[in-house]
């Protein structure tokens, strides 16, 4: 099926660990976030904004609470269906061995036509173009002949490809890649503009284009709403 055909997501009273000796790492949060809405999340460093996207994943234990998406409970979902259907751009993302066609498209979906459609749509095309053998460019593995602001627009482009509802993003930090990070975003804020997008905020600029914002500090939302009423 078409699983999440919104990309609507309710988190009510969640709590959640790493693992079952260690503490938790996130408590007690509760927000509602609608089909198509921008989201930033702020906090210090530790205070849990990797941990509550890895919990969309299932990534790490929800021990209380329950995440809703599109009205289904994500602990019904195989976690390879979640993962396949929830897409992410993590802050340093490691690539997979083999070539820019595969990690844009390891199951064989998509023709040429679509895929240097979605790496324009990236502003990735002219650096594949650039490269000996284009789209069947090995790129090594963890993706060292590649930098991580190229990698970062590699994932953009295969969740486009996919057509992901949701879409994960632990943007780098301010002294990382300024010009990257400046194309994600406007690449999310068009042919992003009817997914649920949520980012992980680094700059206070992200935050003002955002829908909503939530505080993160210690594991618990301190703070959620839009960005005028912070
Ligand atoms: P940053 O801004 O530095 O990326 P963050 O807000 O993303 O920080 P998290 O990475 O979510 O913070 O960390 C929240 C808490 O979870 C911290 O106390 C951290 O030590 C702990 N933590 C993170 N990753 C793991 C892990 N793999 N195993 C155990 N604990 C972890
Ligand atoms: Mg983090």
């Amino acid at each position: 099926d078409n699983w999440p055909n919104r990309g609507s997501i309710t988190i009510q009273n969640m709590s959640a660990r790493y693992a079952n000796t260690l503490d938790p790492v996130l408590t007690n949060v509760n927000v509602k976030f609608r089909s198509g809405k921008k989201i930033g999340i702020c906090g210090r460093t530790g205070s849990g904004k990797s941990s509550l996207t890895l919990t969309l994943l299932r990534m790490i234990d929800i021990i209380e609470g329950r995440i809703i998406i599109d009205g289904i409970d994500i602990s019904d979902i195989s976690v390879l269906t979640l993962r396949r259907r929830i897409s992410i751009i993590p802050q340093d993302p490691v690539l997979f061995c083999g070539t820019v066609r595969f990690n844009l498209d390891p199951e064989r979906k998509y023709g040429d036509a679509e895929l240097w459609y979605a790496l324009e749509i990236a502003q990735m095309k002219g650096y594949v173009i650039e490269m000996d053998n284009q789209l069947d460019t090995i790129v090594t593995e963890g993706g060292d002949n590649i930098s991580t602001g190229q990698r970062q627009l590699i994932c953009l482009a295969r969740a486009f490809l996919r057509k992901s509802r949701i879409l994960i993003m632990d943007e780098a930090t301010a002294s990382v890649d300024l010009q990257t990070d400046s194309t994600l975003q406007s690449v999310i804020a068009t042919a992003f503009s009817d997914k649920t997008v949520l980012t992980i905020a680094h700059r206070i600029s992200t935050i003002l284009d955002s829908d909503t914002v939530l505080v993160l500090s210690e594991g618990r939302v301190v703070e959620y709403g839009t960005p005028q009423n912070l």
